[in-house]
């Protein structure tokens, strides 16, 4: 459906919920104008008013039932929109009938209850201004007929009546035609806000996807998808200052691949890179679960941060994935060119007032150079005191 045409619905819709009251009302003037003129005498004329009228109410109210049941929503608004001026011309049409009949010949008390029904009708129907050719399609029939009736009568005064009725045809049209605009131009910037708070909600769910996006790239190592050197520090930070008011320990391991350089030589930077990620896929299978943190800080070289865990805890992780790497390296999974082996620094502290997390990485660091020194493929333990010695 085009902007318009959902435009038109909207305006339809509106109408078609006050649609019930509106021909009740129709119904009202129509029984109370059948009834004075049934009294006098009725005849053939009055009866097949109330026929045509009748018929033309009953057809509204018809139609009414079948847009608001739904299930014609296929008919696109312009239809609806064209019935909609329809019955109101011929309502119009009606009531014009009805009041131009009595304006030319009916007497001053006749013609005073027709206006009053009549003028009640008019300004009723001024809800119609949201589709404004609905209310002109009404308003002309109306009071053309009203004109005519004075203009051809006798009553005195009746040139002046029926002038007057031609300039209130007028201004009735011209003053709702305005309203009918005010209306609009209303209904318009209230889509058009619509449309703004939608689509700045969209931008901004937009904004906030893109933010997270980025703020994972911000942590996150490209190569091997484990937690980066900022990620690291930070989790570092937050582990001491989490140990410093719980007590506990807080271990880390400190890994290098053995030799990686001349696994580079050999096989090559793209064969190197896929070893990279199958250590780092291990380590982090390695893992307990979340509140480890496996990191890539460097070229060939990671961390394990380990909370909670005191040395011994952490020593035994380092020796599974040490195993785990030397033995999976070779396996088909991962196809690498030849076995991968790690070096391994772990330490343990408890941080404490007058301790720093450096001291711990420091240690770390020390340890895995020992490894090294040692012969590689092994894990050290750090020369580090886990509990700060008494002040
Ligand atoms: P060691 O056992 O003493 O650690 O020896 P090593 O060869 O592993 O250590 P060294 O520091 O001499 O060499 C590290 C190598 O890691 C050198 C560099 O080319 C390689 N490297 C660093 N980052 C990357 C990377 O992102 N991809 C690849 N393929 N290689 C990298
Ligand atoms: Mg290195
Ligand atoms: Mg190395």
């Amino acid at each position: 459906m085009s902007r318009e045409d959902l435009f038109l619905k909207a305006r339809i819709d509106a109408i078609y919920s006050i649609a019930y009251p509106m021909i009740g009302m129709d119904l009202l003037g129509s029984a109370m104008m059948a009834g004075l003129f049934w009294q006098k005498g009725g005849g053939l004329w009055l009866t097949l008013w109330v026929a045509v009228s009748a018929l033309v109410i009953g057809a509204r109210g018809v139609v009414a039932a079948a847009y608001q049941s739904g299930r014609f929503s296929h008919i696109p608004p312009r239809r609806w929109a064209a019935s909609l001026i329809g019955f109101s011309a011929a309502s119009g049409v009606v009531w014009g009938a009805a009041l131009g009949l009595i304006a030319a010949t009916g007497t001053d008390n006749e013609v005073m209850f027709a206006v009053c029904v009549s003028l009640s009708g008019l300004t009723l129907s001024i809800v119609h201004v949201a589709y404004w050719p609905m209310y002109a399609a009404f308003e002309l029939p109306v009071m053309i007929a009203a004109t005519w009736g004075f203009l051809v009568g006798s009553r005195p005064g009746h040139w002046l009546l029926g002038a007057a009725a031609a300039v209130m045809t007028i201004v009735l049209l011209s003053t709702s035609r305005r309203l009918a605009g005010q209306v609009l131009q209303a209904h318009k910037l209230a889509a058009a806000n619509q449309a703004l708070v939608e689509s700045l909600g969209e931008r901004g769910k937009a904004l906030e996807q893109a933010c997270d996006a980025l703020e994972r790239v911000s942590r996150t190592d490209p190569l091997t998808g484990l937690a980066n050197r900022r990620q690291r520090d930070s989790r570092l930070a937050d582990e001491w200052e989490r140990g410093l008011r719980s007590g506990g320990p807080l271990a880390v391991v400190a890994i290098d691949v053995d030799h990686f350089k001349r696994f580079n030589d050999a096989h090559g930077h793209s064969e190197g890179d896929r070893c990279l990620k199958a250590v780092a896929e291990m380590l982090q299978a390695g893992l307990r679960g979340p509140i480890d943190l496996a990191a890539r800080h460097g070229g060939e070289e990671f961390m394990l941060i380990l909370p909670g865990v005191d040395r011994a805890g952490a020593a035994s992780i380092a020796e599974r994935v040490r195993v785990m790497v030397a033995t999976c390296s070779s396996d088909a999974g991962f196809a690498l060119p030849e076995k991968v082996t790690i070096s391994l620094g772990v330490a343990a502290i408890h941080p404490a007032p007058g301790r720093s997390v450096h001291e711990l990485t420091i240690a770390a660091d020390a340890a895995l150079y020992r490894a090294k020194m040692a012969g590689r493929n092994r894990y050290e333990l750090a020369a580090i005191d886990s509990v700060a010695a008494a002040a």
